[in-house]
C-alpha cells in the first residue's frame, strides 16, 4: 500500500459474472472515484477484429489492432460501460455472444496484453480509481492501495448471468450459460500470460450469500478503510 496516496487506487479482480464490474462501478461512484472495467478493452479489440474479418486466433493481426488503437473510458457515461476507441464510442456491440466466444482467445495474446496494460496504467496514473479485471492486482497495478477478489460458485454466477441474458433472449438455456461460464473461466485461469488469480495480498469477498447492495457496502467499507488509513499516514504541512 502506498501511504502517500489519499485518493486510493483499488484493484478488483474476479471470474466471469462475479459481479466485479457492476459492484466496482457502484462502489466507485459512492466513494467518488473513477471506474474502469478493463474487460471492455479486451472486448473492444475482439470486436474490431471480428468487424474487420480478422480471426481471434491470428495473434499477430490482433496485436497490431491493439497497438494501433487508443482507448479511454467515456467518463460521461453513467454506467461507465462505454469505451472510446480512437474517439468512437463502443458499448452494446461489445457484449454480444460473438464477442463473448472470442474474447478469451484475444486476451491470451501476450502482445495484446502488453499494449492494453500500458494504456490501463496510464489511465490509473492520476490516482483515485477503481479498476476491475482479471489481472489488475497481480499484474496491472501491483502497488494498488487495496486489492479485492470477488468470487462466487460457478452455478451462482451462471444463474445471475442467465437472468440477465434471458431479458434479451428468453430462449437461452441455463445449461448453456453455465457451460460458457466454465469454459471462459478455464481459459482465463489456464492461460500462460497473466492468468486470473487472486493476488497474494487480495481480500477475497465471496458473494454466494450476499445480494448486490450488501456486496457494494462491503467494497465501499474496504475502500473507506484504506482511504482513512492513508489520510492518517499522510504528513500534513
Ligand atoms: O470482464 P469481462 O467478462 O467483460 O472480460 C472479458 C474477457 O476479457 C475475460 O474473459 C478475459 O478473457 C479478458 N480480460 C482479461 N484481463 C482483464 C480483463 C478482461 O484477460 N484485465
Amino acid at each position: 500500500m502506498s501511504p502517500s496516496c489519499v485518493a486510493p487506487v483499488v484493484a478488483i479482480d474476479g471470474p466471469v459474472a462475479s459481479g466485479k464490474s457492476s459492484v466496482g462501478k457502484a462502489a466507485a461512484r459512492i466513494a467518488g472515484l473513477r471506474f474502469l472495467d478493463t474487460g471492455i478493452m479486451y472486448r473492444a479489440v475482439t470486436w474490431l477484429a471480428l468487424h474487420r474479418g480478422i480471426a481471434a486466433t491470428d495473434a499477430g493481426a490482433v496485436a497490431e489492432l491493439a497497438a494501433r488503437c487508443r482507448m479511454e473510458p467515456a467518463q460521461d457515461d453513467d454506467n461507465a460501460a462505454t469505451i472510446l476507441v480512437d474517439g468512437k464510442p463502443l458499448r452494446d456491440e461489445l457484449v454480444t455472444a460473438d464477442v463473448d466466444s472470442n474474447v478469451s482467445a484475444v486476451s491470451a495474446v501476450s502482445a495484446v496484453r502488453v499494449e492494453l496494460v500500458k494504456q490501463q496504467r496510464a489511465i490509473a496514473g492520476a490516482g483515485g480509481m477503481v479498476m476491475a479485471g482479471r489481472d489488475i492486482g497481480s499484474v496491472v497495478l501491483p502497488e494498488a492501495d487495496l486489492k479485492l477478489y470477488i468470487d462466487a460458485a460457478p452455478a451462482e454466477r451462471a444463474r445471475r448471468r442467465h437472468a440477465q441474458i434471458i431479458l434479451a433472449d428468453p430462449e437461452v438455456p441455463y445449461d448453456q450459460v453455465l457451460a460458457d461460464t466454465l469454459r471462459r473461466d478455464r481459459m482465463d485461469m489456464e492461460r500462460a500470460d497473466s492468468p486470473l488469480v487472486a493476488a497474494a495480498d487480495a481480500v477475497v469477498i465471496r458473494t454466494d450469500d450476499m445480494d448486490f447492495d450488501q456486496t457494494v457496502s462491503a467494497v465501499v467499507a474496504a475502500i473507506q478503510s484504506v482511504a482513512s488509513s492513508d489520510q492518517a499516514a499522510e504528513p500534513r504541512g
